[in-house]
């Protein structure tokens, strides 16, 4: 159910409806963009991402039994519940798969000293496309685990709130996710972006104008054999940074890879090349924007596609396309494809020239050469996971 906003009045009255009573707590967690720094987080280098203005809620109240009472109505607006005794951490599946999200929370919740609710009802609501790219996984474990820690009157730092929601999803989901995901999801601020040093777990904020918007082009098209392309450019980096003779490429200088070129396959060298540039692109666009220069910025982002097309290889015909057909536009500062590529997304960073009208008839020019209109979201950068409203008589 795509909704613009829930208010936490509709919350609580959906809640209502499904249990039957008010809940304790209501939290919410945003979804997030990769702005800037393909590539770089397993490589020891920095990235720059944005929380956005959607994301999930959770509503939560604790329960005398001991079950686990959770359900979600992500899909359609049709309700998901799954019902289970406290404490049974079993990998759940088929329809009730997205309940491993707030399980795996759960279960890793003792091992940072929070305790786990002996009985509780839970609802999800969101806004957030899933499976897009925007990250929707790392906002149910957030806002999961806020309503979790905070209905007891504890309070949890954003470094190590997006460490509990990454091993949910490393050590219970089974997802290999880096820490991008949950950083800028707990770390968010509006009109910023979330620096994060991937090499430290260390987050900071950057300003950004409050005139630009972030559209994303989403094409649903994901190349078949996405998880070994993944893997293999993995390698290649690793194969890179051993013959470089550093720990991670981040460590490495183009100087140093310009003298060992010759003893490496191209595609290695191709896949560094990428790698370091977008390391000192994302340096380039914080003092960008530091100076406000927007337009810089802009021509960064369609820098770092360009990389992605030629040194990377992990483009696609779809993603040119869009980011051929957006660089042209007037309003448009640049361009990029976002996240892991071969298929997904195209971010575009814009001013307030480009609007609907504009990106419609991107859609519909896509849709000519491709056959289905992309989904397209403008999106805001907007705060961080936070608890929305706590029933009084709670501490
Ligand atoms: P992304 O994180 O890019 O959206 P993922 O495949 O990592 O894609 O995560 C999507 C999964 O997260 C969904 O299939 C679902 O299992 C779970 N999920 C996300 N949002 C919700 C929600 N509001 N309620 C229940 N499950 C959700
Ligand atoms: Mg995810």
């Amino acid at each position: 159910m795509l909704l613009d906003n829930w208010t936490t009045e509709q919350i609580r009255r959906k809640f209502a409806d499904v249990f039957g009573h008010a809940p304790e707590i209501i939290t919410f967690a945003p979804g997030r963009i990769e702005f800037l720094g393909n590539h770089t987080d397993y490589n020891g280098g920095p990235v720059l991402g944005a929380a956005i203005n959607r994301g999930v809620w959770v509503a939560f109240a604790r329960r005398a039994d001991s079950r686990w009472r959770m359900a979600s109505d992500y899909r359609q607006g049709v309700l998901h519940t799954v019902d289970v005794a406290a404490y049974e951490f079993v990998k759940q599946c088929g329809e009730a798969a997205w309940a491993n999200y707030p399980l795996g929370v759960l279960s890793v919740l003792p091992a940072y000293g929070y305790s786990v609710p002996d009985g509780f009802n839970f609802l999800a609501t969101s806004n957030l496309p899933v499976g897009s790219g925007l990250s929707s996984s790392a906002a149910i474990e957030l806002a999961s685990a806020l309503a979790f820690i905070a209905v007891t009157g504890r309070h949890c730092p954003p470094d190590i709130l997006a460490q509990i929601g990454r091993s949910a999803e490393n050590d219970f989901v089974k997802v290999p996710c880096g820490i991008l995901d949950q950083g800028v999801s707990a770390f968010g601020r509006s009109n910023h972006l979330v620096h994060i040093d991937c090499r430290h777990n260390q987050f900071e904020h950057v300003r950004l104008p409050t005139d630009v918007n972030f559209w994303i082009f989403n094409t649903h098209t994901k190349h078949a054999l996405v998880d070994g392309l993944y893997a293999g450019r993995h390698s290649e980096c690793r194969q890179a940074a051993t013959l470089l003779g550093v720990a991670t490429l981040a460590d490495a200088t183009f100087g140093q890879l310009e003298a060992v070129r010759s003893l490496m396959p191209e595609p290695v060298v191709k896949r560094a090349l990428h790698v370091l540039g977008e390391i000192a692109r994302v340096r380039e666009a914080i003092a960008s924007l530091a100076e406000g220069a927007v337009p810089r910025v802009g021509k960064l982002l369609t820098a770092s596609h360009r990389s992605s097309q030629k040194l990377f290889e992990n483009s696609s015909p779809e993603l040119n396309m869009l980011v051929d057909s957006l660089v042209v536009i007037p309003g448009v500062y640049g361009a990029r494809l976002t996240g892991g590529g071969f298929g997904g997304a195209v971010l575009a960073l814009t001013g307030q020239d480009f609007q609907a009208v504009e990106a419609r008839a991107v859609g519909v020019h896509y849709s000519h050469r491709f056959g289905a209109e992309p989904q397209i979201l403008q999106l805001r950068s907007g705060e961080g996971a936070r608890v929305l409203n706590k029933a009084t008589h709670l501490r």
